[in-house]
This record gives C-alpha cells, structure tokens and sequence, in this order.
C-alpha cells in the first residue's frame, strides 16, 4: 500500500557553511532509529547541471552514487549517516529543472500556455520531490535546500516548497530553518539578531519555520533560545541547539535529547512508536567505536586539493571508520603533492601513504614519487584512481625502465602511454557527465590481495574516471612483479594493481570511499589501516 509521505524541508540562513547537511542527516537517521522509513534529498539551486564540473576546492568533493551521478558532499553525508545508498535524483539543480520545463515546452506539452517560473517551475520541483518519494514509497523524506535564504537562485525552491506546505496540509509538512547564533568571544553573549533578519527573510516569501536548529559554539543559552523563539514565533520548546560537538555522529544525539523527535512525531500526528531500543544500540556502537581511540597511526595523504579537506571528506571518513573498527586513532596530514616535487623524504615517518583521485597536470610529478617512494620504501600505499594510475606509471618508470612512461592526460605525447583514454572516450567532447560514472563489476582474482580484501571474486565499486591501463604494456608488469588482480568488462579493463612482493601495496581505478560507512569501513580502507598500524 502506498504510504503517504510526510516531509520535513531544511532551510539555512545567515550563511553558508553552517552544516544544515548535518542537520539534515541527523534528523533523518533518528526518525529511521525510530522505525521510520526515511530518506534525504538536497537541492542545489545553483546552475550547473550537476557538482561534477565544479572544482573540489571551492565546493567540497564530488560525491558519485551508484547510479552515476556525480552530486554533491551531502549526498554522501546522507548515505553515511543512514547507512544507505540514495539514487542521482536525490540531488536536485536549477540546471535539470529548468532543462525538464524546457523540454517539455519544446515537446509542445504545455499547451500554448505561457511558461513561467510559477506554476511551471514550481510544478517541476514539487514533481521531482513527490515522486521519489513515491517511488522508494517513503514515511518521511528530508530535503534539504541549499544556499541561504536571500539567494535569487533558491527563490523558485523556497516557493515550491511553500506551496507543498499548503497542498499536503500543515500536519504533513515541517520547516527547519539552520541558523547561527555568533558569540564574539569565548564566553560572551551569543547574539541572536542574524537568526532573527534570516527568519524575517524566510516569513516575507511565505514560510514560517515550525523548528529553529540553532549553530553556535556552545550550548545555546536559554536567554538566547528565549528571543529566538521571540522573534521568530517558533515556541522555546521548538527552538533546538546545535553546538559544536566532538563528531558530527554526536548530532543525532544531542538534539534526541533535546526532544526533537517527540516534537516531530506530534506536528505529524504520528503516534504508537514500536520499541526501537534495538536500532539504538546498534547506532550507540558505532557512535561509541570513534571515541577514545588508542595509539595513533600517521597517514599522509598525497593529494590536489588538500587546501580544502572537504575535498576529500569521503576519504577522511572512510580513513577514520577504518580506524574507529579497529580501536586506532588515525591522524591525517594533507599533503599538496605541487610541494613534492623536490624531495618526498618527509614522507618516511608516516605509517601509510594514500593517494586520493584527482585530475589534470598540475602536482602529477609529486604523486609519482609519493608512488614510487612508498614502494621503494615498503610504506604502505594505498592509491584511489589518480593514485591508481600514477602508481603504474611510477612502476613503468622505475621498475619496467620505460622512459618517461606517463599518462597521457598529464603528457598527450609520452613514448609510453601506460595510462591511456578509456577507447569509449575518443570522441568525446563535451567535459560535463561523460566521464565512466558509477557502479561496474569488478572480477577479482583468487589468491591475491584484492582477494583477501574482498573475499569474493566479484565486487561492485563506483568509478568516476576517463583514464586507464593501456592493456599494451600487461606483460611487461606482471613480468616485472606488478600483479593486476581485479578487472572488469571481460578484462578490458584493469581495475586493482597490487605488488606481492610489498608490505601493502594496493591501486584501485574505482573510488572505495564513496562506499565506507561508520562501522562498516570500506574493506581496501579497513585493510589498509590495519597494515599501517602492523
Ligand atoms: N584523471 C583521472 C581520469 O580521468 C583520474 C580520475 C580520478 O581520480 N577520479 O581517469
């Protein structure tokens, strides 16, 4: 039977970068602690079709899903959180909207209607969000909507959400407005006029948040909540702190403290929960396993876009679960390979060395000695695609003696291009959506790493590439002691490299991180920590 959906839409004010995408997934994972069936969707109102030709270092990592959508970093916030993988559609740009009502208009469906933003575009966006809740037949779904409340871009959003408000009825629908509460210094008063200008903005286009999610660096004080609640005509009850805590996984937590989901539970009307106890414990484990930690394994992670860590929040974080499993506490010094290309000496007092993907020319020469030192140095090495093929081409290097081997993404002219473009790729000419996206099958050999890693012959992996092995140069490794010991499409492609002879040496062309979760590390990341920490 069809479930009818309740929705609860997070909106931000006073500035980016508050962690409504935390928010967003903690409130998710306590209504699916308490047997809800939930997922979460964002909303990027910005032009691009999708995150996939932004730059990492100004927006965060790229996150690819199953389904080969390259979204954006809260799409992998929500898959952690809720120990689920969501589909492409569940991150929504002004891009596909817009493109969606053109289309159709071009189609001839809107009937020698005028098209505008309202009800055209609002109707597409409604559409978009009814319908994945429809079809994954959802109690509750969480969207998320990007940027803050004021951006022309979130305008036509904001109003779609508003009008669902009115057509799903007020006990179907909860706002949450994310805003901060800055305190000058440590311990000075935490002011609460930013919150109230943002709420005011969100009340003149016709939405008044039912909840406040308040940021602020220590618990919010009750002064604080009392004119918040004031000003914004949310009941002090309805007004929930989120202060800083030592992990966002705290997050579910604190505000479950605070009540929220008694509060979300009665504006839904919702009652006779089944005891969840069960979920708790299983949930308080995780949580548990990532505090108090001991030893500390040292990782240097050899990469592009390390100005920004968020540009590999899935690596940090598949890098910790693998920790957390096994009690250790993992450091991470982010290491921009451009600073390589000198000496990578400094590298030798670390207990592991990972290489994360990456595109392009730039910083190329310092990840092929970071390769090429963790191998000579029997350090282990752990490279993700970029880290995969630079890892070849140091080997082809160094080892096979192939002069000046290179990718040709970094040297279209090298005398040997032992990475090469995917054949598919040739002709390609458009750089936005093209890449090798998603989940393939990998075949994995018996009695290799990979392997003893895996423990299957089969696996599937998310891929975001255009590159590869040039197949031309196999024997020459396999002869030289490079094992290749998974690959895909009937050996068309190779997809793990491993050095026997190594303490840890594992290259993978697909992306594990997008798959590790908190307690359930990626098993490469699991196997890689555990060699590190020997
Ligand atoms: N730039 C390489 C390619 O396109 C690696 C991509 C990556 O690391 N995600 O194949």
């Amino acid at each position: 039977m069809q479930t009818e959906t309740k929705y609860i839409f997070v909106t931000g004010g006073v500035m980016s970068g508050l962690g409504k995408g935390v928010v967003s997934s903690s409130v998710a994972k306590l209504l699916q602690l308490s047997n809800q069936k939930v997922s979460c969707v964002k909303i990027d109102p910005y032009l691009n079709y999708d995150a996939g030709t932004m730059n990492p270092t100004a927006h965060g990592e790229v996150f690819v899903t199953d389904d080969g959508g390259e979204c954006d970093m809260d799409i992998g916030n929500y898959e952690r959180f809720l120990n689920q993988s969501v589909s492409r559609t569940h991150n929504i740009t002004t891009a596909q909207i817009y493109s969606s009502v053109i289309e159709a208009e071009r189609r001839g469906e809107y009937l020698g209607a005028c098209v505008q933003i309202i009800p055209h575009v609002t109707d597409a966006i409604k559409d978009r969000i009814r319908s994945i809740a429809r079809t994954e037949n959802l109690d509750v779904l969480v969207v998320e909507c990007g940027g803050t409340v004021g951006d022309i871009e979130s305008l036509p959003f904001l109003e779609a959400l508003r009008q669902m408000r009115l057509e799903e009825g007020t006990n179907n629908v909860i706002f949450i407005h994310v805003t901060l509460a800055p305190s000058l210094d440590v311990v000075g008063e935490q002011k609460t006029k930013p919150t109230q200008h943002s709420v005011q903005e969100l009340r003149k286009i016709g939405i008044q948040p039912d909840l406040m999610a308040v940021r602020c660096s220590r618990s919010l004080e009750t002064s604080a909540k009392r004119k918040i609640s004031l000003f914004s005509n949310v009941s002090e009850k309805d007004v929930f702190s989120c202060h800083d805590s030592k992990s966002i996984l705290m997050v579910p937590q604190m505000l479950y403290d605070q009540g929220i989901i008694d509060v979300i539970f009665k504006k839904f009307g919702k009652i006779g929960l089944v005891n969840t106890s069960a979920n708790w414990d299983r949930w308080n484990t995780i949580v548990d396993s990532f505090a108090n930690l001991k030893d500390q394994i040292r990782i240097a992670m050899v990469g592009k876009y390390v100005k920004l860590t968020d540009s590999y929040v899935s690596v940090n974080d598949a890098l910790k679960h693998a920790g957390a499993k096994i009690g250790k506490n993992v450091t991470i010094d982010w290491i921009d390979s451009e600073e390589l290309n000198g000496s990578v000496d400094k590298l030798s007092q670390y207990n592991g060395i990972i290489v994360p993907g990456g595109f392009g020319e730039r910083g190329a020469e310092g990840i092929i000695k970071t390769a090429n030192f963790a191998r000579e140095k029997n350090i282990p090495y752990l490279g993700i695609c970029f880290g995969f093929q630079l890892a070849a081409v140091a080997f082809g290097r160094h080892v096979c003696g192939l002069t000046n081997a290179n990718s040709t993404e970094i040297n279209p002219n090298t005398e040997n291009p032992v990475i090469d473009l995917l054949p598919e790729q040739k002709f390609i000419e458009n750089k936005g959506g093209s890449l090798r996206l998603g989940a393939n099958e990998i075949r994995v050999e018996s009695n290799t790493l990979g392997f003893k890693i895996y423990k299957s012959n089969t696996i599937s992996k998310r891929h975001r590439h255009r590159y590869e092995f040039n197949q031309k140069y196999l024997e020459i490794f396999n002869a030289k002691g490079l094992t290749f010991s998974g690959h895909s499409d009937n050996k068309k492609r190779m997809e793990i490299l491993e050095i026997p002879s190594h303490k840890f040496y594992l290259g993978v062309q697909f992306h594990p991180e997008f798959s590790s979760r908190p307690g359930y590390p990626e098993e490469s990341f699991e196997a890689f920590i555990r060699a590190a920490s020997a």
